[in-house]
């Protein structure tokens, strides 16, 4: 193990092969991996926790991806789409505790009262926090011209997960349509970072049909694409899903949770100065997951700051956690959390990765 940890720290990357060798590190072995990731993370992104206050506004969506509680053809689900004024409410909770940044988050739409109320989100919530306020956005796939337009409105920073690299699973993930295309993922991935945004990506571990091998490609490929952060978690089924009928084919929960822990450590190791999250998802299997993602070299919490009420209607999978806890409630229990984990919080802070500003160095955005 140390011979492979001290690799791939040294090149920044290993053959597949190598890094499957790694990301099925049990034991004593894990923990040296944890341990050396979370040595590479306190070097280059300090011994701090940065949060990102999430406000999951809407769960209306128009897509139908085969994984999420909350697809389109999902009729159980009670709609809920927050307004503007309770988002502002939500976004002033975050800056007031310090937060330095709010994600919104919600499902797809791509329409134009949609957009503009987006557009109206940014302004406002930059304006009223004086800029001090970081904006993430994770709206799905949208056009060019209206991820230009957000940026230019203040929002700085994007997550659009792959789910996969690997085309053909993607494509036994989603209806074969217009709107699942694989390449306009990659389509807009490559927008994003091209307008200028900090973008993020990431992948589900443990879906039907997903090996090791196509898990090692996607830190491969997660590398190649030069992204900046990246949040990626355990897929969990959701009982009123197309996909819980291969659920017999599924890796037990604690596996999928030890991979993506060492999915987090072993990208670590390869792209040191990067944002990396610890998924909401990772709880809903552990209850102290996210804290062992902290130690095993992630660096972004984000605390539910959506309005308890909308919580419950905002089921991506089964047993997701805090849901029917007030903001106040989750931050107190977090705050201890992170503190058990020997960890200090970047309060009133943006914390951007430097990986962005180096690549903006290199290649400069449009
Ligand atoms: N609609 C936007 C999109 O898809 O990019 C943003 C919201 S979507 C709910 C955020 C992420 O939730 C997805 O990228 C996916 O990885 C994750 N997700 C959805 N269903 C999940 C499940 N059953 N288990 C784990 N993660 C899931
Ligand atoms: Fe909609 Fe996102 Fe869920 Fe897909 S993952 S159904 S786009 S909310």
């Amino acid at each position: 193990m140390k011979e492979l940890i001290d690799d791939i720290i040294h090149k920044g990357s290993l053959s597949p092969d190598k890094i499957c060798q790694l990301l099925s590190a049990t034991g004593s072995e894990q923990k040296e991996l944890h341990r050396a990731a979370n040595n590479v993370a306190v070097t280059y992104r300090g011994n701090i926790v940065y949060y990102r206050g999430l406000i999951e506004f809407s769960n209306i969506c128009i897509k139908n991806c085969y994984y999420c509680g909350i697809r389109k053809e999902n009729k159980d689900v009670v709609r809920y789409d927050v307004d503007e004024a309770e988002i502002l409410a939500a976004a002033r909770y975050a800056l007031k505790n310090r937060f330095g940044s709010v994600v919104l988050q919600s499902g797809e739409r791509t329409d134009t009262a949609f957009v503009e109320k987006i557009n109206r989100l940014i302004t406002k919530i930059k304006e009223e926090s004086n800029g001090r306020l970081g904006i993430t956005l994770s709206l799905g796939e949208q056009t060019e011209a209206t991820y230009q337009r957000w940026f230019n409105s203040g929002a700085h920073r994007y997550l659009l997960r792959i789910e996969t690299s690997d085309a053909r699973l993607y494509q036994s993930l989603h209806p074969d349509d217009e709107l699942h295309r694989f390449s306009n993922r990659l389509d807009a991935l490559n927008n994003l970072k091209k307008i200028g945004y900090q973008t993020g990506t990431g992948v589900m571990i443990g879906l039907p049909g997903q090996t090791l091998a196509n898990l090692a490609d996607d830190l491969l490929y997660i590398k190649n694409t030069d992204v900046d952060m990246v949040g990626m978690g355990p897929y969990i089924e959701h009982d009123n899903t197309p996909l819980t009928a291969q659920k017999k084919h599924l890796w037990p929960l604690e596996v999928r949770f030890n991979t993506a822990l060492n999915m987090v450590a072993v990208l670590r190791l390869m792209m040191p100065d990067i944002n990396i999250a610890a998924a909401t998802a990772l709880q809903a299997i552990d209850p102290m997951g996210r804290e062992k993602a902290l130690k095993a070299g992630a660096n972004i919490i984000m605390p539910n700051i959506t309005p308890t009420e909308n919580r419950k209607h905002y089921l991506l999978y089964d047993n997701k956690p805090c849901t029917d806890e007030s903001a106040d409630d989750c931050l107190s229990c977090l705050n201890m959390r992170i503190s058990l984990v020997g960890k200090e919080t970047g309060w009133d802070e943006w914390g951007d990765s430097p990986h962005y500003f180096k690549r903006c160095e290199k290649s400069p955005p449009h």
